[in-house]
């Protein structure tokens, strides 16, 4: 690279981020030679492992360093053990070897991810993504199908729908909201035939059901939902069973559930006298932040033309998990999430 190019680049070192360094470090680390010896390394969550990985630069494979953030998080995929030594390779991936069990794997094995082909292809379609791109455009970006496009979407999807806050700290923002409920089945927005003219709406008269989707978010930002069998105290009482607590308060727009809900399990509970308007009085009662998302959940949904209710759960977690990721939200980090090590497994909210 020429004098000047460098400096230009080099400029803007000081604005990476943390996950961004992560990466840049990983990719001149490989540049100087790396570290490709097997057997060697001994990974695990302790933070001792962790500044020896990082002085040494991370061994990347098909996935990038992803897959020795994933062992160190959460260590042997069959018993949950923490030693853990490097393995070999094979089919593009780092094996590693579980010292407690014996047992061998990779970073997918028993994910949703295991046993996906074209791995290669796996960077454009986590991009697709991000950017909430259509099946067909996803399809053509990533060169497959859009039958696959389906699948993978939904794969993917598996584990950041149940990457959720465990528990949401202080003031906690509650509401309902609800989302259309659609009959179009397995193949969400693929582009098919229309229906022939004149043909039967398959469910005539119940394309009007609504489905309560329960959004809880903390002022940090944690955001907990959860589409509700019913929009009823009970219903929300065993959504948030753990995540909001007589240590939370709880703020409502005065609905009679949230309400019952916050007495039954004895959390102090503030219901906003006028929906989006708090007091002078209390200026921090309110629930904008519930609200704001709300609305972003549901623009962003549109893209779509409706979702199977069966597949909802997944839609909130991709809109969970951009919400998450924020800017920080780069294909690596996508499918980072997508093999279960998502944002709520590794911040600290
Ligand atoms: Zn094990």
């Amino acid at each position: 690279m020429k004098a000047d190019e460098f400096l230009v680049w080099f400029s803007g070192v000081g604005r990476l981020s943390a996950e961004q360094r992560r990466e840049v470090g990983a990719a001149l680390a490989n540049l100087d030679g790396g570290l490709e010896r097997e057997g060697e390394t001994e990974t695990s969550a302790a933070s001792g492992a962790r500044d020896k990985g990082a002085k040494r630069g991370r061994r990347t494979d098909a996935l990038g360093t992803t897959s020795h953030e994933r062992v160190e998080a959460q260590g042997c995929p069959h018993c949950a053990g923490r030693a853990i030594v490097a393995w070999g390779r094979s089919h593009g991936l780092s094996r590693f070897r579980c010292k407690s069990c014996g047992r061998t794997f990779n970073a997918l094995t028993k994910t949703a991810m295991a046993h996906l082909h074209k791995r290669e292809r796996w960077l454009d379609h986590a991009r697709a993504m991000i950017e909430g791109k259509s099946l067909a455009k996803t399809a053509e970006l990533c060169g497959v199908h859009p039958t696959t496009a389906f699948r993978w979407r939904h794969r993917f999807l598996g584990a950041p729908a149940a990457d959720k806050p465990k528990k949401l700290s202080g003031i906690v923002e509650a509401d309902e909201t609800f989302i259309l409920e659609s009959f179009k089945g397995r193949w969400s927005d693929l582009p098919r035939k229309a229906r022939k003219r004149g043909g039967p709406a398959r469910h005539p008269g119940l394309h009007s059901d609504n489905i309560p989707v329960l959004v809880a978010r903390d002022r940090r930002g944690a955001t907990f939902d959860a589409v509700l069998p019913q929009d009823d105290s009970a219903s929300i009482g065993a959504a948030l069973a753990g995540v909001v607590t007589g240590e939370n308060h709880l703020i409502g727009d005065g609905g009679k559930a949230i309400a019952a809900f916050a007495r039954k399990a004895k959390i102090p509970f503030h219901a906003v006298p006028a929906p989006g308007k708090p007091t002078a009085e209390a200026p921090h009662l309110h629930i904008n932040n519930v609200n704001a998302y709300h609305g972003r959940l549901k623009q962003w949904l549109n893209r779509f033309n409706g979702v199977a209710t069966k597949n909802l759960p997944n839609y909130l977690g991709w809109r969970r998990a951009l919400e998450a990721w924020g800017d920080q939200a780069t294909p690596q980090s996508w499918i980072k999430g997508a093999i279960g090590n998502g944002p709520y497994q590794q911040l600290s909210l």
